[in-house]
């Protein structure tokens, strides 16, 4: 018998990579600038972020969360009662941005090989109500994203991109959202970059910046030019519903150290710690990897399919040596909110019973990894004996 592994040993899912130069920036805003709300630093993330994309900088619009992102940016296209396409397949947080926004989500299948919107089942899915699709880049693949803006435009759609796990992947070497219609990232604790909590809207749409800029801050009319000046509006207008979306300075300061820290640091290292993944688990029985091409994407999280109904015990077996994994994730049509299972979607839930996440933070090391691929190859090694005797 093993002993039970000492806290030392254990390896984490997912964690923030935070250290002094992070602590230094806050420190700066907390005692030096003195200003917490929406100002200069807000203002100085968007252009950074905007400059790292590639935009202008009015395009991008920081918020307080990957959530208020998606709601803002639901909200913006549709009218309530309106149906949203996505895929079951995703955080719950997509869902309750399109419920939130008093939209319908409808919940489709995804691609086995990808786990990406399945266009043809979102395509019998379609109503006179359909107003937006939201693909979901899962684990930072944006799959076949041409796909997706043919479909939309052929069938008068807006493109809402969940790109929360997608910030500095490319899709045919452009950066998601530097091109399409509206893309969506978070930067809560543990996504590719963080700034604590966070998120931004990017969008082509100078119409719907526009309007999205206020509608973080109340819908006060022009307030982020007051803001970023330091003042603040007192004769304004309001002509639409707002919310207390907007980001604040301490929180950007975080998230401008991250995108310095991505280039060189986050995204190399992500990406390496994918490509021992699949040197080392690429041969081994019952289990495989999904579709994603390394040279394009740094993924968020390292997902594996576990055939032959292994999936539970090859997470309890890995939870004893000292290894946490996750499942991404519980599908939304069978929450009891968004129907409890009335919609069936047959691969959804297969998959759900397969999928297990591996570690996958830019402080893990290529030998925890390698412990990690040793221990499942032990296990299918074990059930493969079984299955011979
Ligand atoms: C993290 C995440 C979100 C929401 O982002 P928050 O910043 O946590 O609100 C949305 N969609 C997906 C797929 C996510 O992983």
């Amino acid at each position: 018998m093993s002993s039970q592994p000492s806290k030392e040993n254990k390896i984490r899912l997912g964690k923030s990579v935070v250290g002094a130069a992070e602590a230094q920036a806050v420190a700066r805003v907390l005692l030096e600038d003195g200003y917490l709300g929406m100002g200069a630093e807000v203002q100085a993330f968007e252009a950074e972020l905007a400059a790292f994309l590639g935009v202008p900088p009015e395009r991008v619009i920081c918020v307080n969360s990957g959530t208020a992102a998606l709601h803002l940016a639901v909200e913006a296209v549709t009218q309530p009662g309106e149906e949203v396409l996505v895929q079951s397949l995703t955080y719950v947080a997509s869902f309750q941005a399109i419920s939130g926004a008093r939209a319908m989500p409808v919940p489709c299948e995804v691609l086995p090989e990808t786990l990406t919107l399945d266009l043809e089942d979102a395509h019998r899915r379609l109503t006179p109500r359909t107003r937006a699709v939201m693909p979901v880049h899962f684990a930072g693949n944006p799959g076949d994203l041409d796909a997706v803006y043919d479909f939309a435009r052929s069938h008068g759609l807006r493109v809402i991109e969940d790109a929360a796990h997608a910030f500095g992947c490319r899709y045919q070497g452009r950066l998601i959202g530097s091109f399409g219609d509206v893309a969506c990232f978070s930067f809560d604790g543990i996504k590719n970059i963080t700034s604590g909590e966070g998120g931004a809207v990017v969008t082509a749409d100078a119409a719907l910046a526009r309007r999205l800029r206020d509608a973080r801050l109340l819908g006060v009319e022009r307030d982020t030019q007051k803001r970023y000046a330091g003042q603040r509006s007192w004769e304004f207008e309001v002509t639409h519903q707002g919310y207390r979306y907007h980001l604040s300075n301490v929180l950007a300061a975080i998230g401008r150290v991250q995108l310095t820290r991505f280039p060189k640091e986050f995204a190399p290292r992500r990406v390496a710690l994918a490509r021992l993944y699949r040197r080392r688990l690429a041969e081994l029985p019952f289990v495989g990897l999904f579709d994603t091409d390394l040279d394009q994407v740094v993924p968020h999280i390292q997902p594996l399919r576990v055939l032959e109904g292994r999936r539970d015990a090859l997470r309890d077996f890995l939870a004893q040596e000292g290894i946490e994994t996750g499942v991404h994730y519980r599908p939304n049509h069978l929450l009891k909110f968004y129907g409890g299972g009335q919609v069936r979607l047959p691969l959804t839930e297969q998959l759900y019973s397969e999928l297990l996440s591996l570690p996958l933070h830019p402080e893990l090391t290529d030998s925890e990894v390698n412990r990690i691929c040793d221990r499942i190859a032990a296990f299918t090694a074990d059930r493969q004996k079984e299955a011979g005797a």
